[in-house]
């Protein structure tokens, strides 16, 4: 889901700009500064200027929403790696600070990071819910799952209406870390108890990049444990990977057919500055036009130019 998220959001942004630059490039004095033929844009001219003003404005907008996340996301992973070096080595990454807070999360530095449980949260759970508390941060922290949530956060940030998706994989990695904790102990009641406690003992607010056990749907993933492991849904995740597939593949052929109408307009552009008829469609006159990369442009030339004139070399 979240490379599916992370393809969505480039592929939507890609899209819209090229909606936008299409309209962009049919004012005279962008076209002039391109060396474009606007009269050979093909597509730019069917589509509305009112409605390439608003894919502009929107892919913007969508833009700067991204980089500010993108930095935000920069910054709090700094902050967590400076804790974590400040919280010092740890074996098997688990730190036990004293506080009276009840507390227990997973801080991530670059691709490892800490398990930080409180004193209180460890007095306020039995010896084998700890075992579960600790096993679910480890999940996390053994997975990465830091890494899914940024990803998935940024492509909220780039395409507002991911952000069911964004709150899906949330709730997802939170399941998979339960699930790991619930198969470490063999004991998914106990796993649900543990889950039910640490979730009433919590307190506080946690670092902007933390995952903690208890912190979010404590009650539907517990109902969660109290039933069957969940079963692999392939037939999900081939519909999720062909959704992928498919905007991937529609952004390419976006980019191939946007690239060549801009050659077949810069080639009509070079033959109009040139003062040529297309009989005279020859690279002699390309070259006499400024034509940098002469064999590139022989290929929109000869598609731009009538078939009946055979391209003169
Ligand atoms: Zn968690």
């Amino acid at each position: 889901m979240t490379a599916a998220a992370l393809v969505t959001a480039l592929s939507t942004g890609f899209v819209l700009a090229v909606v936008a630059f299409f309209v962009l490039a049919r004012i005279p004095f962008v076209a002039a500064l391109g060396h474009w033929s606007v009269a050979k844009l093909g597509i730019g001219d069917r589509i509305p200027a009112a409605i390439g003003v608003a894919a502009g404005v929107v892919v913007v907008a969508l833009l700067a929403a991204a980089i500010r996340r993108f930095v935000l996301a920069g910054r709090d992973l700094a902050v967590a790696a400076v804790t974590c070096r400040q919280l010092g080595p740890a074996a098997d990454g688990l730190v036990v600070v004293q506080d009276e807070r009840p507390d227990a999360y997973t801080l991530p530095s670059g691709l490892s990071g800490r398990v930080v449980v409180s004193t209180a949260m460890l007095r306020a759970l039995p010896a084998g819910e700890r075992r579960v508390l600790l096993a679910h941060e480890a999940s996390h922290l053994r997975h990465r799952h830091h890494l899914y949530v940024q990803i998935v956060e940024l492509a909220a940030a780039a395409n507002p209406l991911l952000r069911p998706v964004a709150a899906a994989v949330r709730a997802a990695i939170e399941r998979w870390a339960d699930e790991d904790a619930a198969e470490e102990v063999c004991d998914r009641r106990l796993a649900a108890r543990a889950l039910a406690r640490a979730g009433l003992a919590r307190s506080g607010s946690l670092p902007g990049v933390a995952l903690a056990a208890a912190a979010s749907a404590v009650s539907d993933r517990a109902r969660a444990l109290l039933g069957e492991p969940p079963r692999r849904r392939r037939g999900l995740a081939l519909a999720v990977t062909a959704i992928t597939v498919v905007a991937l593949a529609a952004s390419a052929e976006t980019a191939k057919d946007t690239d060549h109408q801009f050659e077949i307009a810069k080639a009509a552009y070079i033959r109009t500055q040139a003062g040529i008829r297309p009989v005279a469609c020859t690279v002699a006159a390309l070259r006499v036009a400024g034509a940098e990369d002469v064999p590139r442009w022989t290929t929109s030339i000869r598609r731009s130019c009538d078939s009946r004139w055979p391209l003169i070399a």
